[in-house]
């Protein structure tokens, strides 16, 4: 493999963009970033002239369901790869396998699925002669429910939901070494000890679709979970939990999401979800290292409006892609997004106007470090594997790098 210098480049560092810039490439990694000196004598070297385009760190995503027709839970290769593929052409080089409440063996073959197209990032793996054909990095999976509170399902089917028992969750957890993140509402039964079984494995734990109470969220904090999906969708807060109890008042999972330093979280930055202001708070409270942007993006992704399943074909639940986003066919709630991280990325930068590296960094670095591979991806900083998105000024995606590759 042959070395790239990627030159003239408006580079989007961590803490600031590095303006008429070099980045080298040497063997799929980062060897040097810096202000430009002249051309290289080496003449292994290719050159890449960026023409003062914008050089970002490949997006990485931590929620995300289908793409171009296809879901994750599909359940076969062929859906795994149609899905990365087109993410990649949407500037997202990592991701992660976003289950949905579904039955047993149907999360067994999104399982096995996941061991199949998972990448290392050792040097062996690091550029792989099917890559191109597969898309973006398999990181590991995001085992999503089927633990979910029965009140705050959203659009996943209500018929699979049940509670975590070790029976069944032990035959999830033999696949620990392709699950990254693990999602459970803390209300139920048995949530305890299954995060308790995915921290032993190294799987780190999510409160997502759960109408906890700020009491329960407290109790989920200390037993090892750091992260909540998608911050103000499906879950509890004040008003809500007033329903049953007119005083106090109390808090919920969204008040304790904004409330405890640790605990991360996540945006779908489509414009659809959460209107500016929401964005905009959920900033504020937890700035750029603990905030993720993420697609939740289901099959119609680069898809025509029209009818489409969440989740498994068979036992999924219909929705309908209309005005940018899925919605249910009552038409009274969202069902997931419909559009890639370059969108997200575009929205989120648009609507709170928030330094161009801040966003960035929300959509790179910060789920890197929540997926728990920050050493490897999410930043272009020397040693780090050379996963990267040109972008135009309208931060359009123009090319992406994997280990240096184009595809
Ligand atoms: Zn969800």
């Amino acid at each position: 493999m042959s070395t790239i210098l990627f030159s003239n480049a408006s580079v989007i560092l961590e803490d600031r963009v590095l303006a008429e810039a070099q980045v080298e490439v040497v063997q799929g990694r980062i060897r040097a970033v810096g202000a430009a000196h002249g051309a290289t004598s080496d003449t292994a070297t290719r050159i890449v002239d960026l023409k003062g385009d914008y050089l970002a760190p490949g997006f990485i995503d931590l929620h995300v369901h289908g793409g171009d027709g296809a879901d994750f839970m599909d359940g076969t290769d062929d859906a795994f790869r149609t899905v990365c593929r087109a993410h990649l052409r949407h500037g997202t080089t990592s991701l992660l396998p976003t289950s949905t409440v579904a039955r047993h063996e149907q999360i067994i073959a999104f399982l096995q699925c996941c061991r199949r197209q998972c990448y290392g990032l050792g040097e062996r793996d690091l550029w792989r002669s099917d890559m191109a054909t597969r898309g973006a990095r398999v990181l590991g999976a995001h085992l999503y429910g089927p633990y979910f509170g029965a009140d705050a399902r959203g659009c996943h089917p209500a018929g699979p939901l049940r509670p975590p028992t070790r029976a069944e969750f032990q035959r999830y957890l033999e696949f620990a070494d392709c699950i990254l993140r693990a999602t459970v509402a803390p209300e139920l039964p048995g949530a305890e000890d299954f995060v308790s079984a995915c921290r032993e494995r190294g799987i780190g734990c999510n409160v997502g679709h759960s109408h906890a109470t700020f009491e329960q969220m407290e109790a989920a904090i200390a037993w090892g979970v750091r992260h909540v999906d998608h911050l103000f969708c499906a879950m509890s807060d004040r008003a809500r939990l007033r329903q049953e109890q007119t005083y106090p008042m109390r808090g919920g999972v969204m008040e304790a999401t904004l409330y405890f330093d640790e605990l991360t979280t996540e945006v779908i930055a489509d414009g659809k979800h959460l209107n500016r202001e929401l964005l905009l708070l959920a900033a504020k409270i937890k700035g750029p290292q603990r905030l993720a942007l993420v697609t939740d993006c289901n099959r119609a992704l680069d898809m025509p409006d029209g009818d489409y399943i969440f989740g498994p074909r068979d036992g999924g639940e219909p929705i309908i892609r209309r005005d940018g986003v899925g919605i249910m066919p009552d038409g009274k709630s969202l069902a997931s997004g419909v559009m890639g991280m370059d969108h997200a990325v575009r929205t989120f930068q648009h609507l709170t106007q928030a330094p161009l590296m801040e966003v960035i960094r929300m959509a790179s670095l910060t789920p890197a470090r929540i997926a728990g591979r920050d050493r490897d991806l999410g930043s272009i900083a020397p040693g780090k594997v050379a996963d990267l998105v040109v972008l135009d000024r309208s931060l359009q995606v123009r090319d992406v790098y994997l280990a240096g590759r184009r595809v």
